[in-house]
């Protein structure tokens, strides 16, 4: 059987329309011109700035009400959510386990904010396990992680595959316990790696990722 394993946040699912999704709705509730939306996802950085600092950012520009603890809780909430699996991306998943793969994601974040994001994606039904890294103990790239998730998923790493957008943690992480890899690489990358890791392809979406490695596997 050979074994899939895939990131979650900005792999499967895309995020800036869905922080663009929240920003805008947040700036309305708080009497904020849409105009500072640009603004607002400059600071979001991605998703990668710590939430509290997003929090202070705001609070330094207008007079913001609720306490940081609440606004966080509320953002994870709403932004976890709220994600959802393209069309494509679903059928995709559906037809790999058609053709014998087991499918494991694997996703470094917090339980609260990552199993939301299972659950609100239906995921769960569709892949064989999925791994977060605060429950694992350890996150990507360490690779325990990558072999706990092809333990739950009844498969071995040899000729196993991962895709995801992050060169350090899943690139890198992967061929650390030998599985070849897909990069999706996003217009909107963010990230700056430390690393030097060359993956074996590059894809513009997971999809485009699962074409590529089903040519070559
Ligand atoms: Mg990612």
């Amino acid at each position: 059987m050979p074994l899939l394993m895939s990131d979650l946040d900005d792999t499967l699912v895309e995020r800036p329309p869905l922080f663009e999704a929240w920003a805008t709705e947040f700036l309305a509730a708080q009497g904020q011109s849409p105009d500072l939306l640009e603004w607002l996802t400059e600071e979001d950085h991605g998703g990668h700035r710590p939430r509290e600092e997003l929090y202070a950012a705001i609070a330094a520009r207008w007079r913001i009400d609720v306490p940081v603890e609440r606004f966080v809780r509320e953002h994870d909430q709403a932004m976890s959510g709220s994600y959802r699996l393209t069309p494509e991306v679903r059928s995709t998943l559906v037809d790999l386990r058609g053709r014998g793969w087991r499918l494991a994601v694997v996703t470094n974040g917090p339980v609260f904010s990552q199993s939301l994001k299972v659950e609100a994606t239906g995921l769960e039904a569709l892949v064989d396990a999925v791994c977060i890294s605060e429950e694992v103990g350890v996150a990507k790239p360490d690779p325990l992680i990558f072999r706990t998730a092809a333990d739950r998923a009844g498969a071995s790493l040899a000729g196993a595959w991962m895709v995801g957008d992050n060169l350090d943690a899943d690139v890198g992480g992967a061929h650390g316990v030998g599985a070849r890899t897909v990069w999706v690489k996003r217009d909107y990358d963010r990230l700056s790696y430390v690393g030097t890791t060359e993956p074996d392809l590059v894809a513009g979406s997971f999809p485009d990722a699962v074409r590529r490695l089903l040519a070559e596997a």
